[in-house]
């Protein structure tokens, strides 16, 4: 019998785990995540927000497994594709016939002086459930301590993570204030990003109805600010051309300026860039046929830009569902397939009511594209965990 095994049980581990319980075959399957559930982290500004209990994005792995899988909750240490072998934090090392490597994305700080220090990170879990609670200690602080810049909160980075993070905020903007004992208007969002133009997946019509949207909404975008390093409650940053560091203060430092695939790829002496590995068109390992790289640690080239793919949920799924065909192909003795990936559009949430994107072809903005946000969310819970995760999980209340 056949042992494959899957690390992370994210979109792309959980995806290639659930195909693949579905095909015939003597093969065995071994799925390892650091948690007993899966969580959907392109929902974890929910949390960090408030708007969500993490209840409310999780499901346990168990659940959606079938008797053909065991499921190791550990840490994956390093990965020895010579010896094909995993060594694990707490078990015995695991063999494999095939491996599966989905160990997604970590914070990426850029070596900027005290991103990891003094601001808060949004990657896990328990990353985002620090951030609102972090928000909450520092409203109530306020009615003791009356600064002013307990009020503020920092989103270091506009780009997608930093928008919908910063929509969440506004959304609970009234909690904040009850917390605060202030004016709903006295809390203040800001975020702070290098770039001069926003969300440059988005042609100039919707980044201008972004940005619109963004300040309707009252969050304030301080562009073309380049952030030099973060000290405790306080962000330095440059201006344009002006090289004179200047700061601006805030009770709450958020950072999303970026992701690198897991550590374990370097540690592990795969030839990486920011965690990423490049594939062959079949999503192997260049050196190694059973070895299958897939998610936000792998690099999956575009050939028309001659640039990888920007790592999504949708291509990480969508790899996942093609890893447990070509597993097939390679059981019975036969060739893989290559992978192909033409992406079905995008859409930002900036909080629970307004989005805008492309869907397909088309455009969409305004409450239809908060409406068509939600239902993209039930398909990919529908993918990944059932029916049943999606009565429990889903959203079905679309317009609020
Ligand atoms: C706030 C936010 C909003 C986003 N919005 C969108 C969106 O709207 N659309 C979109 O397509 N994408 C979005 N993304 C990006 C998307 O979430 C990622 O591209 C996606 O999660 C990658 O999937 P993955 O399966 O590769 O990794 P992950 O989802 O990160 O899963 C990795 C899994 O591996 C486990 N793991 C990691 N390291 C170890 C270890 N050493 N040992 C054991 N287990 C480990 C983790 O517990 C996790 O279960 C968003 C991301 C964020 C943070």
């Amino acid at each position: 019998m056949k042992e494959i095994l899957v690390l992370g049980a994210g979109y792309a581990g959980l995806k290639t785990v659930r195909n693949l319980q579905k095909q015939q075959g003597d093969f065995h399957i071994t799925l390892v995540d650091r948690n007993d559930f899966h969580y959907e982290a392109a929902e974890l500004h929910e949390v960090a927000a408030g708007s969500q209990p993490r209840t409310k994005i999780t499901f346990p792995i168990q659940e959606v497994l079938n008797d053909k899988t065991t499921f190791v909750q550990d840490e994956v240490v390093t990965i020895d594709r010579d010896a094909q072998k995993v060594t694990l934090r707490n078990h015995d090392a695991l063999h494999y016939d095939y491996l599966v490597i989905a160990l997604g994305f970590v914070s990426e700080t850029f070596g900027i002086p005290g991103a990891a220090e003094h601001a808060l990170q949004m990657v896990t879990i328990p990353t985002a459930e620090r951030i609102h609670e972090h928000i909450v200690e520092t409203m109530k602080h306020y009615r003791q301590s009356h600064d002013p810049n307990d009020l503020r909160l920092l989103v270091c980075g506009a780009g997608f993570t930093g928008i919908e993070l910063a929509g969440a905020l506004t959304d609970e903007r009234k909690k904040y204030a009850e917390l605060a004992g202030v004016a709903p208007e006295q809390i203040e969002i800001v975020c702070v990003e290098a770039a001069t133009r926003i969300l440059p997946m988005f042609d100039d019509e919707l980044a201008q109805y972004g940005l619109q949207l963004i300040e309707k909404l009252g969050i304030k975008l301080m562009t073309g600010c380049k952030i030099k390093g973060i000290n405790p409650g306080e962000v330095l940053y440059t201006a344009g051309d002006d090289e004179q560091p200047q700061t601006i203060k805030a009770g709450t430092i958020i950072w999303t300026t970026g992701v690198s695939g897991s550590p374990v790829m370097g540690e592990s002496g795969f030839s990486q860039r920011r965690g990423r590995v490049i594939v062959n068109d079949d999503l192997t390992d260049q050196e190694h046929k059973n070895v299958y790289i897939i998610g936000d640690v792998s690099a999956f080239m575009d050939k028309q830009s001659n640039r990888p793919y920007p790592t999504t949920a949708q291509i990480a799924s969508r790899m996942g569902a093609h890893v447990a065909k070509n597993l097939a192909h390679q059981l019975r003795g036969e060739a893989t397939e290559p992978f192909s990936f033409v992406s079905q559009g995008t859409v930002a949430s900036v909080g629970n009511t307004h989005a805008f994107g492309v869907v397909g072809k088309t455009k969409v903005k305004g409450y239809p594209a908060s409406a068509i946000k939600k239902m993209i969310r039930n398909k990919s819970l529908n993918d990944l965990g059932g029916l049943k995760e999606v009565l429990s999980l889903g959203c079905f209340d679309l317009y609020h």
